[in-house]
């Protein structure tokens, strides 16, 4: 039988298998043109074997050789979709499904829609080619064949592709094959994976300061480090041999990508083991550490990466690269040069943060924030002077959680700004209530380095001053040590403009950051609290009470109030008392209390009605 004898002759595949080449592209760049040919995969549907076999003939005198015939229109579909060819030659007359049906499905699918497709017509008809057209028909061909039009045509068309594919799949700056060609490739090879039984590794490669590099430097120093580190881990990965991943028969050498901006990834196919992915990514860490030329500046490079295997840690693509990313993630909060593994726990935290994340967002409307209060206290009196408003979010599951444990992923979010505006306005109104109630307390609100940094600030105290009519005297904003040094001159800047609106600064957690008693004079301040780090050693130790003396006494040459935090025991309030410090926060008094609770303190302390 003539198609038996067509089947003898070509390679074809069986259906439930997989070509042993990579994808479309892997020829993409090269501009070898027997390269070019020799890896092309060409497919026909036709419902006359004849017709392919007689196509085949001429290619294969062409010098290509890889082919795909179906007879079947039905099939034709799922088998471009499984073996990806380069080009299809495809007749419009069939039974089943006509050609201009498959054209058309072809040109709606997202993944082959670039698919070029030659119509092979023995129809002269004007109207019929304009048709295939207009849906989409790269060139014509008319039946019978000819041989040296059919090869120019093919040849034509393929180098067309190429240098599309080039386009659509690589990297300009690095040449290395980009975010579109990792997932094609990826989705390629968890495919052969399970064909195969064999595992698989991505590595997502962050590099953490680039962002800082670009500032500093420019776009065009940035893109010549971008172009170096592509070049080492390219050479470095074309030597790991050691991983056990083999070259696969195509000579396929590329498994690094770009995959934006920062981000690199590496895939790491025929793996014996996860392990053997740490080898890729310690060396690639290795030549990461040296030095960088930024043009004509030496930089270096932190980078972290991020392993996931599959089909260990993840089952379909998009987890895989989700996970490499959460690990990568987690290295780079370790804050070196390290890589780290996808585990489920990482996976956890991170699903654990963004319900958590969501939920935040809710807390406000749903008003889930309360504050709670803590007295400030006059060390020589004994007498509150004022308290420290301190958030706490108080779950629909009735759990309450400390601002520790969601102020900082607030501020990633950028959920802070909000958060910020409601405690400052919760605040100011209860200021407002017991300064009506003749309760002339000062009260304290925190302010984080992202509502300092974050612009409008000043404005938004001075609105809620004004929405709540209070003496804004009486209002104390708390910023902690670390953040003066952020940008020292903005700071100084913004403080003085709080200054003006007549509020209270305070410098918070004093000891904990620089603790550079030079700030005491660069920056605009009326009240000092040394943190409570501090007051846990003066008992026993010397120099802690050395240098918290100093401070007061410091802070007094300067003319500011000195608040002790965290204070637990009387004898650190002896100690205090004995060096003149002035106030006084702590557990020994009171812990932070919700207002119900510290309203009644306040009656009860002796408050001086200072009006
Ligand atoms: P902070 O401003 O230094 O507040 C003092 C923290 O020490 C409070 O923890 C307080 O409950 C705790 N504390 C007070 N006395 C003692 C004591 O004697 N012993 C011990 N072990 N701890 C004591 P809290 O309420 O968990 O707040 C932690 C931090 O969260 C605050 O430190 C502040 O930086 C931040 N924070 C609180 N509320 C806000 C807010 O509304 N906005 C912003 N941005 N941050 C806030
Ligand atoms: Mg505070
Ligand atoms: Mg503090």
């Amino acid at each position: 039988m003539l198609l038996d004898k067509l089947r003898a002759l070509t390679p074809q595949v069986p259906a439930n298998q997989s070509l042993e080449r990579a994808p479309v592209m892997d020829y993409a760049g090269r501009d070898d043109h027997q390269t070019l040919l020799a890896n092309a995969t060409i497919m026909m549907v036709d419902d006359e074997p004849i017709t392919m076999e007689v196509v085949q003939t001429f290619l294969e005198d062409a010098g290509y050789e890889h082919f795909l015939l179906i007879e079947d229109s039905r099939l034709a579909l799922d088998k471009i979709l499984e073996h990806r060819p380069d080009i299809l030659l495809l007749d419009l007359v069939m039974p089943h499904v006509s050609g201009f049906e498959i054209l058309t499905r072809i040109r709606q699918h997202p993944k082959i829609s670039y698919l070029p497709v030659i119509i092979l017509t023995s129809s002269s008809e004007a109207e019929t080619k304009l048709q295939a057209l207009d849906k989409g028909a790269t060139d014509f061909l008319a039946k019978p064949v000819d041989p040296s039009e059919l090869a120019l045509r093919v040849r034509n068309t393929l180098a067309a592709k190429a240098y599309q594919d080039q386009l659509a799949y690589y990297d300009p700056l690095t040449n290395l094959p980009n975010r579109r060609y990792f997932l094609d490739r990826l989705e390629w090879s968890i495919h052969q994976a399970n064909r195969q039984n064999s595992q698989l590794a991505v590595l997502h490669i962050a590099l953490n300061q680039f962002r800082r590099i670009y500032d500093a430097l420019g776009p065009t120093a940035s893109d010549q480090v971008i172009r170096q580190v592509a070049e080492r881990i390219r050479e470095c990965i074309r030597h790991t041999d050691t991983v056990g991943r083999t070259h696969t028969k195509e000579g396929y050498d590329n498994v690094l990508y770009r995959m934006g901006g920062n981000e690199f990834s590496v895939l790491c196919t025929q793996l014996c083991q996860p392990e053997d992915a740490a080898k890729v990514a310690r060396r690639v860490l290795e030549v990461m550490r040296l030095p960088f030329d930024a043009g004509g500046t030496e930089v270096q490079m932190p980078t972290t990466i991020g392993i996931a295997g599959y089909p260990g840690d993840a089952q379909t693509l998009d987890t895989i690269v989700q996970r490499a990313g959460i690990a990568a993630a987690q290295a780079a909060e370790k804050g070196e040069t390290t890589f780290e593994f996808y585990s489920d726990q990482m996976n956890l935290t991170s699903l654990q943060r963004l319900q958590m994340e969501a939920d935040l967002r809710h807390a406000i409307q749903n008003d889930e924030l309360v504050l709670h209060y803590q007295p400030k206290v006059d060390i020589k009196t004994n007498q509150v002077t004022g308290v420290e408003t301190l958030v706490r979010w108080q779950r629909t599951t009735g759990e309450l959680v400390y601002p520790n444990n969601f102020i900082p992923l607030a501020e990633e979010c950028g959920l802070i700004h909000a958060i910020g505006v409601w405690v400052l306005q919760a605040a100011c109104r209860q200021l407002a209530q017991w300064q009506s109630q003749g309760k002339w307390i000062h009260v304290a609100v925190n302010l984080s380095a992202k509502q300092l940094y974050g612009g409008g600030l000043v404005e938004t105290v001075a609105k809620i001053i004004d929405a709540n009519g209070i003496d804004p005297s009486y209002l104390t904003l708390e910023l902690t040590e670390s953040l003066f040094m952020e940008d020292a001159d903005y700071t100084v800047q913004t403080l003085n403009r709080l200054m003006a609106l007549n509020t209270r600064i305070s410098m918070d957690d004093f000891g904990t950051g620089y603790s550079s008693l030079s700030y005491l004079k660069a920056f605009p301040l009326h009240e000092l609290k040394i943190d409570r780090s501090f007051l846990s050693g003066v008992n026993a130790n010397r120099h802690d009470q050395a240098l918290v003396s100093a401070i007061v006494y410091l802070a007094h040459e300067f003319g500011l109030t000195v608040i002790a935090e965290g204070v637990e025991e009387a004898s650190q309030l002896e100690f205090l008392a004995t060096i003149g410090c002035d106030q006084y926060q702590g557990y020994l008094f009171s812990k932070p209390l919700p207002v119900a609770q510290i309203t009644p303190m306040l009656s009860s302390c002796g408050i001086v009605n200072n009006v």
